[in-house]
């Protein structure tokens, strides 16, 4: 298993090669292609009722759990490339946690399509947009403070059978009152981001969209040099959230079926039937760096290359901006 990891031809280390879908040895160039990522093979859907026996615990390599003291984040690596600080927000200020063996195993991995380089020329390009920004920010932010990790992502498939009422209507004088009108809707990869150091943050979460269908087996060859965010969210509350979510999206439709374009007094109760799941991995880059005593986090999704980050605002700035308008 870990001898999968290392150079057959120089004894070094492999590692993911974003963009690729292969493992590459850094000191002498050799490639190797991963089976599983460049397979066509669809990650299977496994039974939600049935998770607590059934779900897999395998991670197929050994694993280094580490907790972060600085940010808090749990994090899974292979034990043979861990690095020793957290791929969260770098920080060396972690411990090292039991392997516990409860904890579920990825299903699916979608594989690094942005490599390094494109994570930084996009950063620097988003902050040059950052016209508020301080000046020094640019110059102060760090390139090759760039982190790739996974985050843990799992996705919902059901049956729904709605039942609906409500007052609808095209405009104020066209109304009409639906009484337990019925509909079904099969739901498709529903996703929700099991990261709560990314759901905390809605600007964070905004580059959270993954085409799922470009997800592929887990194999740990995609994790060399690349960890895990262990779960903060398990997959039990991941249900709650999406059910949340799901009556949202079931009203919206119910609205579509009636073709309105006003509704109040909406009662819509929901049913699921055959529920399962995916417990995918899903690829990010990170950087955060330090202004003025406070920690600021961008993430960049490493499949689309969005970005999104927190950032200070300087009022320096905005006076010399609103000068250069007015005169
Ligand atoms: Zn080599
Ligand atoms: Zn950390």
């Amino acid at each position: 298993m870990a001898s999968d990891m290392k150079c057959p031809s120089c004894g070094g280390t492999l590692t993911f090669d974003p963009g690729w879908d292969r493992l590459v040895c850094g000191f002498c160039g050799y490639k190797k292609p991963i089976p599983e990522l460049v397979s066509k093979i669809v990650v299977p859907e496994e039974d939600f009722d049935a998770a607590n026996k059934l779900a897999s615990r395998d991670w197929k390599m050994e694993k280094q759990i580490v907790h972060c003291n600085s940010c808090g984040a749990e994090t899974v690596n292979s034990k043979l490339q861990f690095s020793g600080t957290c791929p969260f927000c770098g920080s060396s200020n972690i411990l090292p946690i039991d392997d516990r063996n409860e904890i579920l195993a990825p299903n699916g991995i979608i594989p690094f399509k942005i490599r390094e380089k494109r994570a930084q020329f996009i950063f620097k390009e988003w902050l040059g947009n950052r016209s508020l920004a301080p000046e020094k920010l640019s110059k102060e932010a760090d390139l090759s403070e760039f982190r790739g990790l996974y985050i843990p992502y799992f996705t919902f498939d059901c049956e729904t059978k709605s039942i609906y009422s409500g007052k609808y209507g095209s405009d104020a004088t066209h109304c009409w009152t639906v009484e337990n009108k019925e509909f079904d809707k099969f739901i498709d990869d529903f996703p929700v981001v099991a990261s709560k150091k990314l759901t905390e943050d809605r600007l964070l979460m905004s580059v959270a969209n993954y085409r799922t269908r470009d997800a592929r087996p887990y194999t740990p060859s995609a994790l060399a040099g690349f960890p895990a965010e262990h779960y903060s969210i398990t997959l039990g509350e991941a249900w709650n959230i999406a059910m949340n979510e799901m009556m949202s999206y079931l009203r919206l439709e119910a609205y579509h079926l009636e073709n309105a374009r006003i509704q109040s007094n909406v009662n819509l109760t929901s049913s699921y039937r055959n529920l399962k799941y995916k417990y995918l991995l899903v690829p990010m880059w990170v950087n955060s760096f330090e202004y003025d005593g406070k920690r600021y986090m961008i993430v960049i999704n490493g499949q689309t290359g969005e970005i999104a980050g927190q950032w200070p605002r300087s009022f320096d700035t905005l006076v010399k901006r609103a000068l250069e308008i007015f005169f």
